[in-house]
């Protein structure tokens, strides 16, 4: 069954170009994602053994794939033998109302949020906050885009796009809303200093956490958190109640397999040996303990994940959400991760947002933002094959007719003049009145009219030969013919 996904129903053309006429946005994202390519390929190059290691991860991930209905039922037995709850949500909006029905039930009155990209797909914030409870995001990435009103545009780095001025902009206008002290530069120290202690209030009064999930450990019904500033482990011991939303795919068969991967997402996605805080939840706060959570809800989110299951296209589920296809995508290094219009961006937001929605969305995504130039299949430390599906993803759309009329028509046009030789001839003559028009000019800026203006103005044009090869032949054999 096909998921739901939100998406931005500006046209590509629109949020193309808001995302080439954003410097600021595409120098950070340019910065954040070089580098993070630059220390990934140093650590694989000073510690050999990790290629081994990687390659064991992915043969256990695709197979606890394979066995996804077993584990995920011996998971849930797991958590549920310990007093937790476990749900599945077929949908996104079961997911939603499963954990709205809870925060209700415990007449929550403030959500605290560790970063998940499964509740940026089901909207759960937008939910909670229509519904009166007020949601605050913790890691400090989200916690900027939740105050600049945006969705995050790296999976990894949710506010990669935006530098530490604006950055600073967005908090002065949170502290006088809140009337409390602003921070006192835009020096890193002094952002992240206020965003300490302004969230610490928050960790206080939240009267329920909400995480999503890296890896779920079938074996030991274990969820696994990995994250960078600690701030999942306050989600999870501080708020009464705990509800975890993790998609199903995350996950592993046992302990064993968790070692192997758990390197992964750190490796690939920032260039180290592992996260700074790994936090791991196996059941609600037992007599006795200090901290942890009175009660844990486990949702288990489908969405469409169960129907790639025995496809081509079933390796897309062993995804760590590491980042590093995006990293080494030359077009997401351009146009950064709003421009995609979906909640997961990159070489694998081209790739699952069709899957998951059955094509009801962004249908343009694998024509317009790839090249196919296969460095996302280099960079994936899960092997998953994104060029081919990415091609294959092309061969659907075209037979379903999902490309917009234009792209159509002009193909249609190509193909009719292209399939003898006669059009093909014309085709040539008029490029090379097109050629005379321009003069020497290369550039096609100003060549093209109505509809094919906007294509014409980033591309240059290439300078067609005098003659074609075949009268050339034709002159050539005249001329022995006369001699
Ligand atoms: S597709 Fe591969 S590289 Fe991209 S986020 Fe997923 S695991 Fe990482």
């Amino acid at each position: 069954m096909a998921g739901q996904l939100p998406y931005d129903n500006r046209p590509w053309p629109e949020r193309r170009d808001a995302a080439l006429q954003n410097q600021t946005m595409r120098h950070t994202i340019g910065f954040v994602t070089r580098r993070f390519t630059l220390i990934k390929g140093e650590i694989y190059r000073t510690s050999p053994d990790l290629e081994a290691s990687r390659k064991t991860a992915v043969g256990q991930k695709r197979q606890a794939i394979r066995d996804l209905p077993q584990l995920l039922e011996q998971f849930r037995n797991q958590v549920e033998r310990r007093g937790a709850h476990t749900y599945l949500a077929a949908q996104a909006q079961d997911a939603v109302d499963i954990a709205l029905n809870i925060a209700r039930s415990h007449q929550a009155e403030l959500v605290i949020k560790s970063k998940s990209m499964v509740t940026e797909e089901i909207e759960l914030n937008q939910a909670f906050e229509k519904a009166g409870i007020p949601v605050r995001e913790t890691d400090l990435g989200e916690y900027i885009i939740q105050l600049a009103k945006e969705r995050p545009s790296h999976i990894l780095a949710p506010a990669a796009h935006r530098n530490r001025h604006q950055v600073e902009e967005l908090f002065q206008a949170d502290a006088s809303r809140e009337k409390i002290s602003p921070p006192q530069s835009d020096e890193i120290e002094d952002l992240t200093r206020y965003a300490r202690s302004r969230l610490r209030q928050e960790f206080l009064r939240a009267d329920m956490g909400v995480t999503g999930g890296n890896f779920l450990v079938a074996e030991t019904g274990t969820l696994v958190l990995i994250t960078n500033e600690g701030n999942a482990d306050m989600v999870t011991s501080l708020p009464p109640v705990l509800v975890s939303i993790v998609g199903v795919e995350k996950i592993v068969r046992d302990w064993a397999s968790l070692t192997e991967i758990i390197q992964q997402p750190a490796m690939s996605g920032i260039g180290r040996h592992l996260s700074s805080y790994t936090t791991m939840i196996q059941g609600p706060k037992s007599p006795g303990s200090v901290e942890g959570p009175r009660e844990w809800h486990v949702i288990l989110v489908d969405n469409g994940r169960m129907a790639l299951r025995d496809t081509e296209f079933e390796d897309v589920l062993s995804c760590i959400r590491c980042g590093a296809c995006l990293n080494a995508c030359p077009v997401f290094r351009e146009v950064g991760g709003h421009a995609y219009g979906s909640v997961y961006p990159g070489p694998i937001g081209i790739v699952e947002t069709p899957l998951l929605t059955d094509f009801q969305v962004l249908p343009e995504l694998p024509s317009a933002l790839c090249t196919l130039c296969h460095a996302c299949q280099e960079a994936c430390p899960m092997d998953i094959a994104l060029p081919d599906h990415i091609i294959s993803l092309r061969h659907t759309i075209v037979k379903r007719h999902l490309n917009s009329s234009t792209v159509n028509w002009t193909l249609r046009t190509w193909a009719r003049f292209w399939s003898t030789p006669g059009g093909y001839r014309r085709s040539i003559s008029l490029a090379r009145v097109m050629q005379r028009l321009s003069g020497k000019k290369r550039n096609a800026q100003g060549l093209f009219p109505g509809i094919f203006a906007g294509w014409g103005q980033t591309r240059e044009i290439p300078q067609v030969a005098p003659k074609t090869f075949h009268e050339w032949w034709q002159e050539w054999k005249e001329r022995a013919e006369e001699k």
